[in-house]
């Protein structure tokens, strides 16, 4: 009897592992279609203006769709292509960054993912709205070597509680439940307006709705960052101002880069005429396919062009996953 029951335990055992192995090569087997692209992006640069990087953004879009889900599960991340991608692209980013040697009078800004930026000058490295699909893992790191991280807000697309909980200095809207978790951290929780010094960096937030909803209770922000003479501004998923005077105190700053939600039309964008606008919140695979089909590259490129002449004098840069910019260039 007893030997049955153990036999039984074995076999079940048995299954656990043969299933438990299974899973993780299909985890962490990368698809010829994932690799080539992955390839075909490190072979290109942001710079690029040629007929080629044009074809790799369609490529990208068309790949992002082909994978997508009506409801992306946490399960579905597993198989994932996109997710898939995004772990190559992000391999190595850490190290990437750390390694980096900016030049004083310049600063150097990566593309993580969604709304998620890193930029590093010669004395200091913020990380804005730091997220990844859901069983990513290589991006983590950002937590420690970032001295400040800004969260806009707390849909789970704008933040990481890896990343978080590794951070020294973080910057939320005030009225969050989010930041509630961090008091033991150098916590900062901005009102509207409010303009903190942090480390010898300024952060100004302001409180905007939430995707055009006109609710002004839900903390967002956009930030305002001023590190070693250069001026960012994050839009984390924020379009109409609470206070407009606030706005209008935004357009009066020479801002030099501004990253941009792509809801941020090329209309707002000529009046906050920052040097540089790096348009986000494209491919974000947690959203369900649907969502995908109106926040890609395409979508970006032709809004842009319809209004070309708005965008006079701006430079926009599209980036990839992983890749970055020096500015000034
Ligand atoms: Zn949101
Ligand atoms: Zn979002």
């Amino acid at each position: 009897m007893v030997k049955k029951i153990l036999k039984e335990a074995v076999k079940a055992l048995l299954y656990v592992v043969l299933f438990a192995v299974v899973g993780l090569v299909v985890f962490l087997y990368s698809p010829k279609s994932v690799t080539s692209l992955n390839y075909d992006i490190d072979k290109s640069s942001p710079y690029d203006t040629r007929e080629s990087r044009q074809e790799l953004y369609g490529r990208f879009d068309s790949f992002i769709l082909n994978q997508a889900t009506s409801t992306p599960f946490v399960g579905w991340f597993v198989v994932s292509k996109g997710r898939k991608l995004f772990e190559l692209r992000s391999k190595g980013i850490v190290d990437e960054i750390n390694s980096s040697v900016v030049p004083e009078g310049k600063i150097k800004v990566w593309y993580i993912y969604n709304m998620g930026v890193v930029a590093k000058t010669s004395k200091h490295t913020i990380a804005f709205d730091i997220a990844a699909p859901y069983l990513s893992f290589s991006f983590r790191g950002i937590g420690d070597l970032a001295d400040i991280i800004l969260t806009s807000h707390t849909h789970g697309d704008h933040y990481d509680t890896w990343v978080l909980k590794k951070g020294k200095n973080l910057v939320f809207p005030t009225g969050t439940y989010l930041a509630k978790s961090y008091k033991d951290k150098n916590l900062y929780e901005l009102e509207s307006g409010q303009k903190v010094k942090i480390d010898g960096v300024s952060v100004t937030a302001f409180q905007t709705d939430h995707r055009r909803d006109q609710n002004f209770d839900f903390p967002v922000a956009w930030y305002l960052v001023e590190v070693d003479g250069f001026k960012l501004v994050h839009t984390g998923d924020g379009f109409n101002f609470k206070n407009i005077k606030e706005r209008d105190f935004l357009y009066t700053q020479d801002i030099d880069i501004l990253f941009a939600n792509n809801q941020t039309v090329p209309f707002n964008i000529r009046d906050l005429s920052p040097k540089v606008v790096i348009p986000l919140h494209m491919h974000e695979i947690m959203h369900t396919k649907g969502y995908l089909e109106t926040d890609g590259f395409s979508d970006v490129a032709s809004s842009f062009a319809k209004e070309a002449d708005s965008l006079k004098g701006i430079t926009p840069y599209l980036l990839f996953w992983g890749e970055s910019i020096e500015y000034p260039k």
